[in-house]
């Protein structure tokens, strides 16, 4: 066993290398460890080790944890679905939110920002390939949402986040990975602020690489960094 520390040592190389592969600074890869089911404690260990993002999936679990962590200067990301009712609760606790996938939701997240009058970054999720994950707008409904999204006074719009079907061999993932990328800079054409429009949150343990290679900024990592979870 590793521990955290060197979990995280062993991911920069990796994500370096796959930077570079395609002729990209590795700087422009964030990652982002995913703590879900994973202890405060554990948390703690991994941003004395230097990491700075963490990705949660469900607010009641995230806000415990984000309380007692609320000495470290930490960001913390939703990336899990986002129930309508805990909009509030989210937008009070999370910098970034990557799974707005649908108009109420971001209406009432903006309205929740308006509240409290910051405004919040949040990215599109995009539900690829007819594997039955859940969450995600339809590709044929995407241009829609995000016209809308994009004229909201509160939600800076910064990208899109995807989660493609789990499968074996992560170079069978690559061309979802593609076509999210297309996806944006197919937005980018009609954004009002095309230079923000900048983010792909895409890549998880077992395929991050190939993400990386394909454009991914924010890689969501788990087990890779905390080991499996226990379900
Ligand atoms: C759990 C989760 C991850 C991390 O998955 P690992 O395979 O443990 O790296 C990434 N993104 C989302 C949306 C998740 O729910």
């Amino acid at each position: 066993m590793n521990g955290v520390a060197g979990n995280l040592e062993e991911l920069r190389r990796r994500i370096e290398a796959a930077s570079r592969r395609v002729g990209r600074d590795p700087q422009d890869v964030k990652l982002i460890g995913v703590s879900k089911t994973v202890p405060a404690e554990r948390i703690r260990e991994a941003a004395a080790a230097g990491l700075r993002r963490f990705g949660e999936n469900y607010v009641q679990e995230a806000s415990r944890k984000i309380e007692a962590l609320g000495d470290l200067s930490v960001e913390w990301h939703f990336i899990g679905h986002l129930q309508t009712n805990k909009a509030k609760q989210a937008v009070g606790r999370f910098h970034w939110i990557h799974t707005v996938d649908r108009l109420s939701l971001a209406r009432e997240i903006d309205k929740r920002c308006n509240a409290v009058g910051k405004p919040l970054p949040v990215l599109i999720q995009v539900h690829l390939g007819d594997e039955e994950t859940k969450g995600g707008v339809s590709p044929e409904d995407l241009e829609n949402l995000f016209d809308a999204v994009q004229t909201m006074e509160w939600l800076e719009v910064r990208g899109l986040m995807a989660i493609p079907p789990f499968l074996e061999n992560p170079e069978a993932v690559r061309p979802f990975f593609r076509d999210l990328r297309r996806w944006l800079d197919r937005l980018r054409q009609k954004a009002l602020h095309p230079e923000k429009l900048t983010e792909l949150s895409m890549g998880m343990s077992h395929d991050f690489e190939v993400a990386i290679e394909e454009g991914a900024t924010f890689v969501r990592v788990g087990t890779a960094i905390f080991g499996p979870r226990r379900s």
